[in-house]
């Protein structure tokens, strides 16, 4: 059932990408068409009105919609040739088209070509929310001064907007601010609020965020401890480019920074190796009408990696941890340090599209502690609690082949390959 559904959306995109070269056509025949015009004093802006008025009318949008979509099939037409590709072909959907075509806007075409061809194999895997900081790394690596550039132009346009919404209610946001002070802003107004709900404060975390903001921009008393917490100096966001991040790490994190950068290096290799290894297996039993018994197949191939890998993966993490003799940390809960590498290491629950960040999830002993599951980082992930029932269903597996290397397995049997997050 999932295959269908996954091949409606492949067949939806293909259609909107077809929608979108249709506008494309047509605004290039009308500028065209205008072209004698330009020379009677018509400019290039006038017929691109004209054409959003004609999509306008014909797909019923408002002039702002229609601005906006000729603009995408403008942009994918003539810039984006990669991101137009995997439209056509269904590897992405027009959301995530959509997220690349934004953030390329206005950029140089040989930047952009650059950018898009880097995050094209990544893009089909990664949820909007995590494609958005990959497409903006790519544009930083690709052209760190023009990225710069496009930053401070933003930030020229920081101000405060405040909309009527039908329902009767009002959006007040900040734009442009930086993402420093943003992220600042917001960890700070989130830890007095998680404060709040600790206490027992039986609103949900979204009202009190929200309420906690309107009292404090209206001047409002609150509590003692929670003026503290809003008003007591912000720190800066960790891993933010505009400041210095805060010194919280304990100096023995350095041996634990390099051992985590060879984890992410061996589990990159391992990943594509163990990709290959099912896509075969998949490719044969297609071919031999087995697709029924597909997910018990690769369940098995995944555990005989696993297994495979278990003595080298044992001696790994003994001659890089603390003690030469045995693998791992004595006891269920691992210690401060391993669990903030985790929680480094994987910024979010590793579901593939969960954004639950880590340290608000349980540390799971992939392999059940009682059933011999080590505390040790080849062996912990972070699993928000719905994930983290979602794992113990027994149609679902979940498999660690190195520290930070995880493998989601459906009932259906296709497969879900978890690697580190990448940096900032
Ligand atoms: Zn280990
Ligand atoms: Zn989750």
């Amino acid at each position: 059932m999932t295959a269908v559904i996954a091949a409606a959306r492949r067949q939806t995109s293909w259609t909107q990408a077809l929608e979108l070269a249709a506008v494309a056509e047509l605004s290039r025949r009308r500028h065209d068409q205008e072209s004698g015009l330009a020379a009677q004093g018509m400019g290039q802006l006038q017929i691109n009105a004209i054409v959003v008025d004609e999509v306008s009318l014909a797909l019923t949008l408002t002039g702002t919609a229609a601005a906006g979509w000729v603009c995408l099939a403008e942009q994918l037409a003539d810039d984006l040739p990669v991101t137009a590709a995997a439209l056509v072909t269904g590897r992405i959907d027009l959301k995530r088209a959509q997220i690349i075509a934004d953030a390329l806007r206005g950029v140089e075409r040989a930047v952009a070509t650059e950018v898009e061809t880097a995050v094209a194999d990544d893009a089909p895997g990664l949820t909007a929310a995590r494609l958005r900081p990959r497409v903006k790394r790519a544009i930083r690596a690709a052209d760190p001064q023009a990225f710069e550039q496009r930053r401070r132009a933003a930030r020229d346009e920081r101000r405060l907007e405040l909309w009527d919404n039908a329902t009767g209610t009002s959006d007040l946001a900040i734009r442009n601010i930086t993402t420093g002070d943003g992220h600042a802003i917001y960890n700070r107004i989130n830890a007095a609020a998680q404060a709040l709900k600790t206490d027992g404060d039986p609103r949900p975390i979204d009202h009190i965020r929200a309420d906690l903001t309107l009292a404090l921009l209206r001047g409002l008393p609150l509590p003692e401890a929670i003026r503290d917490l809003l008003t007591g100096g912000i720190d800066p966001a960790p891993g933010q480019a505009d400041r210095e991040p805060a010194p919280t790490r304990a100096g023995d994190d350095d041996g634990a920074d390099l051992l985590d950068a060879m984890d992410r290096q061996i589990t990159q290799a391992l990943a594509g190796i163990t990709e290959e290894h099912l896509r075969d297996l998949l490719t044969q039993a297609r071919l031999d009408g087995r697709l029924d018994g597909l997910a018990l197949l690769i369940t098995q191939a995944t555990q005989a990696m696993a297994d495979g890998l278990q003595r080298l993966r044992d001696s790994w993490c003994q001659s890089t941890g603390n003690d030469p003799d045995r693998h791992g940390h004595d006891g269920y809960r691992p210690p401060a340090g391993m669990r903030r590498l985790i929680e480094r290491r994987h910024r979010t629950c590793v579901f593939p599209t969960c954004n639950a960040r880590s340290t608000r999830c349980d540390l799971d002993h992939t392999r059940p502690y009682d059933k011999g599951g080590a505390t040790c980082r080849c062996n912990l992930a972070p699993l928000c609690r719905r994930h983290h029932k979602l794992k113990q269903h027994r149609r679902w597996r979940l498999f660690q082949l190195w520290p930070g290397l995880l493998i989601w397995i459906t009932p259906t049997g296709t497969w879900h390959i978890i690697t580190p997050d990448l940096r900032e």
